[in-house]
């Protein structure tokens, strides 16, 4: 059985406890607003999103994304970095590489883009339960798995411990900085960070971001991995985990492939035989392993 389908709803459209839900066609972009922004690093800021009028966005589950269009400029797949229990925002951490998310990062509150979804399978956060709960994320991967650590720390009895190990490639591109290290000190928590380069005022880790797994105590039969990166770090990741015994049925990943419409409808994003907009962007390691393990594809 697919632990991600056993625990998500494999009708994701509209979303579980959609209240309010304001587009009923898949393709339909709601306007919406933001109301903050936030600078999280020299290229990277979260934007707070709400609905225009009096509307209301829709739930998402964690790992989930929407298609974010900027007027004029183009559509683009970000994935909703915020708290899913906190219903009337979605928060979107975005970094610029390009002229849509140059676009989106400039917005400022006030002004409009639009959104539809949310879109995608989720982090398996009911298979998780009683697990000790190991997330790994490289670079902007920290986003799309900051609402599975919001979901862990509001349902804090459901988990064991809670480890996160985070890479950068330097500390000025480290995503929220204040949150890992309050993080950090909660109980049964255990939070730790590197960078490729510090520099000479880094008093840190240097490494990539495996480097950190000789300072975790893993429990790889009762340990649940959630890896988001990109592909050549979560390789080395799983690679990690296999040597630790962590089972492949226990680690899921999120890919990344350009899309367009979302729903499966273009096959832009195809990878053997999945839609990562629709069979995705969560994926069971195993489902993925053939595909991963091809490198140019
Ligand atoms: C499911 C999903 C979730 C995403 N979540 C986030 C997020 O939370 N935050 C965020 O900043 N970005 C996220 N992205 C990536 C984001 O969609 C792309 O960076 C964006 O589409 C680039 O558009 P652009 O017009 O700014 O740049 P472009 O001019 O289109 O591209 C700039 C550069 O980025 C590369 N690129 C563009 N899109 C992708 C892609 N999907 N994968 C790999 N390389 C790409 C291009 O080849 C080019 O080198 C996500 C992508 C997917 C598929």
């Amino acid at each position: 059985m697919n632990p991600v389908s056993s625990m998500a709803t494999p009708e994701l459209w509209p979303p579980p406890g959609a209240a309010g839900a304001l587009a009923t066609n898949v393709m339909e972009t709601v306007p919406a607003r933001v109301s903050r922004v936030e600078k999280e690093t020299h290229d990277t800021f979260t934007l707070q999103v709400e609905a225009a009028d009096s509307l209301e966005l829709p739930r998402f589950s964690p790992g989930q994304f929407s298609m974010l269009y900027v007027f004029g400029v183009g559509e683009l797949p970000i994935s909703i970095s915020g708290d899913p229990e906190r219903p009337g925002q979605l928060t979107y951490t975005v970094r610029s590489v390009g002229q849509a998310t140059y676009a989106l990062v400039t917005r400022q509150p006030g002004e409009s883009v639009g959104v539809r979804g949310p879109f995608g399978t989720s982090w398996p956060m009911t298979a998780a339960r009683g697990k000790d709960l190991l997330i790994v994320a490289g670079g902007i991967g920290l986003a799309p798995l900051r609402p599975a650590i919001y979901h862990v720390l509001r349902h804090r009895g459901d988990f064991n411990r809670l480890i996160i190990l985070y890479g950068a490639r330097s500390p000025r591109d480290l995503l929220y900085k204040k949150e890992l290290a309050a993080w950090g000190y909660l109980p049964d928590t255990q939070v730790l960070s590197t960078v490729d380069y510090g520099g000479v005022s880094w008093r840190g880790y240097v490494g990539v971001v495996t480097t950190l797994f000789r300072y975790v105590r893993l429990q790889p039969m009762s340990t649940t991995a959630l890896i988001c990166g990109p592909e050549i770090m979560m390789r080395y990741v799983i690679r990690e985990l296999e040597t630790r015994g962590v089972p492949d049925t226990d680690v899921y990943i999120s890919m990344e492939r350009n899309m367009k419409c979302a729903v499966g409808f273009c096959g832009h994003c195809q990878l053997g035989p999945n839609f990562i907009c629709k069979d995705g962007p969560i994926f069971p390691y195993r489902e993925m392993r053939p595909w991963l393990d091809k490198y140019e594809l």
